[in-house]
């Protein structure tokens, strides 16, 4: 997925790819920022996305959107709302997440390429993986992480600015 329009650049927010991920949801801010220590990670923290897909398939998972991410996606599919919802989003409680295939791929994922579809517009929490506050917790989470995503401790150093900025995206 080192193709144009699935680069995980977080410079431009993040990966486009990170379902799974919903069920690492953080339930709190992750080391111990909220002591005012510094965090683990306070060093930075590499990340380059190696377009592997691994984070647009497996398990299943919920891609979460809301109406502003619905609405962007209809507009680049050329699709009015209605229509996008009915073809590619689901209710899950109170919740819409976008729907997935029978063998776990993202429906926006595109085999053999492993392009994503609506990279541009892809939703918040695509564009902030890998930095969810469920793989920074502790290092072995973020060690984890790696396991399943080889961009993880590789390619461009992110700040602890920016990874805050990414944990503050984090819904
Ligand atoms: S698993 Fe990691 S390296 Fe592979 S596509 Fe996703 S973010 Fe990129």
């Amino acid at each position: 997925m080192n193709h144009a329009d699935h680069l995980c650049d977080f410079s431009d927010g993040g990966c486009s790819a990170a379902r799974r991920r919903t069920k690492l949801r953080r339930n709190a801010l992750p080391g111990s920022t909220m002591s005012g220590k510094l965090p683990w990670y306070h060093a930075g923290l590499r990340f380059g996305c190696r377009g592997c897909g691994n984070c647009c398939t497996g398990e299943p998972g919920y891609v979460w959107v809301v109406q502003s991410e619905i609405e962007q996606l209809a507009e680049m599919l050329s699709l009015d709302v209605d229509q996008f919802e009915t073809l590619f989003v689901r209710n899950v409680g109170r919740r819409k997440s976008l729907i997935e295939m029978p063998n776990g791929d993202c429906v926006f994922l595109q085999r053999p390429s492993m392009r994503c579809k609506v990279y541009p517009a892809r939703p918040l929490q695509c564009r902030t993986w890998p930095f969810w506050s469920s793989n920074l917790r502790t290092p072995e989470d973020w060690a984890k992480t790696a396991q399943r995503c080889p961009g993880t401790d590789h390619g461009r150093l992110y700040s602890l600015k920016e990874i805050d900025a990414a944990l503050d995206q984090d819904r």
